[in-house]
């Protein structure tokens, strides 16, 4: 866990494979406001003679890691301290939609502990939703229907939730800005005066009401007893009896004592310089703190990046340098908030201006089925990527991530998710080759591509996945479900390896503007579609961002034709095609959240992980408010015509 003499263990250990593949090595070190759990009880007060076992440990029959006193008892990041005793109100998985039905059904959640379930939405979403309608309190749980028995068989016998096993994770309200919630825009250096930071209970980013996760055993009591109507059936889970909404008769007890303090953090970066390009950086990370062993979330991330660096060891022994500098990252604090990452980019901002790509690896390997996600530019060159690596099915990545996606379609499913940390968002399809989702947030690539402006992509292998962040992902786990034979590790420490190589050496940059241009033309239409429904038609006028779209589209047209047959020089190319994507930021941030600059992706605020498209536009229909989406439609027009220019600056 980020912080602990393990984790700085773990700090010296990826130092020293860097060193030995022959990188520049450095440990980097930020102060940030994290919690360690002291106290944490959840009681059952009413019904009498009800019994539960409260935030008990996670146990289950032979698993050989579960006992070290180390394990960290389960709990939530950035939920404050504090008690609260009240009723219990069911609220499904907590979305927006969710709450409103309980408005309808005239159950009032104001002063009561809302009972949600994981799933569907970032969990800090959940606590956001229930602190805005007036909840004192929030209990996530894991329902076997989502993650548990009714996916298949439970831990130990099949790869799902056992009954005791407990998802923890930071609530923090990262889609207002992530990193250190006490430095927003500012890096966490150790030298920073206490003057500079932002006190935490100012601070957009840390809910103020409790939080605490439990398991399906101990809330199994809870639910069973609330009274009130039944639940909409969607609502109903897997547990053998009907689900109503409250409130109560339940009625909890919470009482959290969280340790908050200044702790310390490690980034590990080891790096190496470009030959000719050295001011041009292609980083690649994975981030290596885990909530308990991480097995999966983060290691076998962290296990494909030491083996790619050690791939590039050997190519470094070979004499060869790479044109651009390369850095690899072993990211610290990720499962807070993303905080190692945010910090040291938010500290090279000048430097990251001049950046070809982030790569970005974290729960890479879960099973056997490939996924990517990335920014519409570096689409094309991930599929490149994929078709020479070899995949352990036979034949090409490339050729079975296809296989998969041709199967997907014909059973109407978008590519099949891992359960949790959900990064490959679906994304429109502009052309019939194999899907790459769209970057929301939830992993280390949101500084870069969110905040700066760096084109980023996120890859993974997945698989049937019901241990994410318990004490039971863990080796055990792995060896039996998740790789047994370490083959899908080496696929995506190619794949990884490869993709940073490839942009490091790369003559002319690989990306690719006219899918992007294609794909906000097709987020256009849809917001255009949407907009109709909600103001009448002609309400708001689309003519002047349509006209961007198209010169963005065409500059990326002409600018391809470019890339195939590149002159002598290729420096001004590059530059222009490396200035479209920063061209694409607006540099006031989006309305109430100016961290996020990036006109095209951002986090959304009622769906945390999954990306929403050209956000200020489509957050202010959702909003329903048409003055705001005028001018946000006149600020993406502006950002559109800016990268179209930065394109034809090449000339
Ligand atoms: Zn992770």
């Amino acid at each position: 866990m980020a912080g602990t003499i393990e984790d700085k263990a773990t700090a010296d250990y990826v130092a020293q494979k860097f060193r030995d593949a022959g990188l520049e090595t450095e440990i980097v070190e930020y102060k940030v406001w994290m919690n360690y759990p002291a106290e944490i009880s959840v009681d059952l007060m009413a019904p009498a003679g009800v019994e539960m076992h409260g935030p008990g440990r996670e146990h289950v029959q032979n698993d050989p890691y579960q006992d070290d006193p180390r394990v960290v008892i389960p709990f939530n990041g950035m939920s404050p301290s504090g008690d609260a005793e009240a009723d219990v109100v069911y609220a499904n998985y907590g979305t927006p939609e969710d709450f409103e039905k309980l408005e309808k059904l005239k159950v009032d959640v104001r002063g009561k502990i809302v009972l949600v379930r994981y799933g569907q939405n970032f969990r800090g979403v959940k606590v956001f939703v229930a602190e805005e309608h007036g909840a004192a309190g929030v209990i996530i749980y894991s329902d076997p229907a989502d993650d548990g028995w009714r996916r298949g068989d439970k831990y130990p016998e099949g790869p799902w939730r056992p009954d005791t096993g407990v998802q923890r994770g930071s609530v923090g309200y990262m889609f207002e800005f992530p990193g250190d919630p006490t430095t927003p825009g500012v890096a966490s250096v150790p030298s920073l005066p206490a003057s500079q930071r932002i006190s935490p209970q100012q601070s957009a980013q840390m809910p103020k009401i409790l939080v605490t996760p439990l398991s399906y055993r101990d809330v199994w009591p809870v639910l069973q007893h609330l009274g009130g109507p039944d639940s909409p059936r969607e609502w109903q889970g897997a547990l053998p009896f009907t689900y109503h909404v409250g409130p109560g008769p339940s009625k909890l007890k919470m009482h959290l004592r969280q340790d908050y303090q200044l702790r310390t953090l490690w980034d590990v970066i080891g790096r190496v310089r470009g030959a000719t390009l050295p001011d041009e950086w292609v980083v690649a990370g994975n981030h290596r703190d885990a909530w308990v062993y991480g097995a999966v979330d983060p290691n076998s991330g962290t296990s494909a990046m030491l083996e790619a660096v050690h791939g590039v060891g050997d190519l470094l022994r070979s004499g060869w340098r790479p044109k651009r500098t390369l850095i690899f990252a072993s990211w610290d604090g990720e499962e807070e908030g993303l905080i190692g990452s945010t910090e040291w980019v938010e500290q090279h901002e000048s430097e990251l201006a001049n950046a070809a790509a982030y790569f970005n690896m974290d729960v890479a390997v879960s099973g056997s089925k490939f996924g990517a996600s990335a920014v519409p530019s570096l689409k094309q060159f991930l599929r490149d990527v994929t078709k020479v690596v070899p995949s352990p099915k036979g034949g090409t990545v490339y050729e079975a991530w296809q296989k998969a996606s041709q199967a997907d379609a014909l059973a109407g499913q978008f590519p099949a998710e891992a359960f949790g940390e959900s990064h490959h968002v679906p994304a429109v399809q502009v052309n019939s080759d194999v899907p790459v989702g769209d970057l929301g947030s939830g992993s280390d690539y949101t500084a870069f591509l969110q905040h700066l402006g760096v084109p980023s992509s996120d890859v993974s292998s997945s698989g049937p996945y019901g241990v994410y962040h318990s004490v039971f992902d863990n080796f055990a786990w792995f060896k039996k479900f998740g790789d047994p034979d370490f083959v899908y590790v080496q696929e995506m420490s190619r794949v990884f390896g490869l993709e940073a190589v490839r942009m490091a050496d790369a003559e002319v940059l690989p990306y690719d503007y006219e899918e992007y241009g294609k794909e906000i033309a097709a987020y256009l239409d849809a917001a255009h579609r949407r907009a109709e429904d909600r103001f009448g038609a002609r309400a708001l006028d689309f003519g002047a961002v349509n006209a961007a779209a198209h010169h963005f589209e065409s500059a990326g047209v002409k600018i391809l034709a470019k890339q195939k047959n590149p002159p002598q020089d290729t420096e001004r190319l590059n530059q222009a095609l490396r200035g479209a994507e920063r061209a694409l930021l607006v540099p006031q941030g989006l309305p109430h959240r100016p961290w996020f600059r990036h006109a095209i992706y951002a986090p959304g605020e009622y769906t945390g992980y999954a990306a929403v498209v050209i956000p200020g536009v489509n957050e202010a229909l959702d909003k329903g408010d048409s003055v705001r989406a005028r001018q946000q439609l006149a600020t993406l027009a502006g950002a559109l015509e800016r990268a179209a220019k930065a394109l034809e600056g090449y000339r």
